[in-house]
């Protein structure tokens, strides 16, 4: 990576990600959506993961009608998973593809913003289960497949709020502390295996439902739109990151 290279204006050739298989977590709406798209724009060839099978599919058909790769629909709630789920999951990776080359763990909820006091203790469990245990187990069993690719990637999600805390983001600002943590670790453990690396993403503001979620009143024309993120996520994905892991990327400045 020369000194002058920005991810953020990163514009690969159309065919650059030709040839790997990606899997993408909550890729039915928002950043994941976009992402998902301009992943099999350039080539790759998406396992799209989410929780209605109908937004998936719609997704699907938006990729095999711009003449990406066929995708394959992994339709899965997070919150409601069990240990059998995963591992059909991983089964079915193996069975349809045989390989993974890439995995973005992008699903998320943000749960209720209040102060500590008043959080309500079961949304608490539910957004540390869906956006941090989920990534873990995930990443359990897509690790065997990750490391027989001569040039995997595994790339966390976080938020401003996942390395310094701010009032009333409660749960979901833990959940990103622990997916810094989750990431980390990773990254640690597979220090010696140069085939696989581990990277973050803090997206910025973008303009999805999470957002509108988390500032109702704000004017949204003025966020970023999840294709704008986009770049910074395709380079992590692709094999011009080789050699790149253990780092926290900002989508936007
Ligand atoms: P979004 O538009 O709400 O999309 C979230 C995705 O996660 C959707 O595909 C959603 O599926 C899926 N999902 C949620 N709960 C799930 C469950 N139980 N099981 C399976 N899938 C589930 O959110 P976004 O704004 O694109 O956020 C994407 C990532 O960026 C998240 O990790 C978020 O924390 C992070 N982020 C976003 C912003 C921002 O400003 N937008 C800022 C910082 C970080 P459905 O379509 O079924 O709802």
């Amino acid at each position: 990576m020369s000194n002058d290279f920005d991810p953020r204006r990163y514009a690969p050739p159309r065919d650059r990600l030709a040839g790997r298989v990606i899997l993408v977590t909550g890729a039915s709406d928002g950043i994941g959506r976009a992402v998902a798209l301009a992943l099999a724009a350039h080539g790759a060839t998406v396992a799209l993961h989410g929780r209605s099978q109908r937004k998936l599919e719609k997704v699907y058909d938006a990729i095999v009608a711009a003449g990406g790769p066929q995708p394959a629909l992994l339709p899965l709630d997070l919150e409601k998973a069990v240990a059998q789920d995963y591992d059909a999951l991983a089964d079915a990776l193996q069975r349809e593809f045989g390989r993974l080359d890439g995995l973005l763990h992008n699903a998320s909820i943000l749960g209720t913003r209040s102060p500590l006091v008043h959080f309500d203790v079961p949304t608490w469990c539910r957004v540390l289960h869906v956006n941090l245990t989920a990534a873990f187990a995930l990443t359990q069993v897509c690790l065997p497949l990750l490391l027989e690719s001569q040039d995997a990637s595994v790339v966390y999600t976080t938020s401003s709020v996942g390395s310094r805390g701010r009032a009333y983001w409660g749960a979901y600002s833990v959940s990103k502390f622990g997916t810094e943590g989750l990431a980390q670790i990773l990254a640690d453990e597979l220090e010696n295996e140069r085939n696989v690396r581990v990277n973050l993403v803090n997206p910025g503001a973008v303009r999805t439902s999470m957002r509108a979620l988390a500032y109702p009143a704000e004017d949204y024309t003025r966020l970023a739109t999840p294709d704008q993120v986009v770049p910074t996520y395709l380079w992590l994905l692709g094999p011009d990151s080789a050699g790149v892991s253990g780092r926290r990327f900002d989508c936007q400045s």
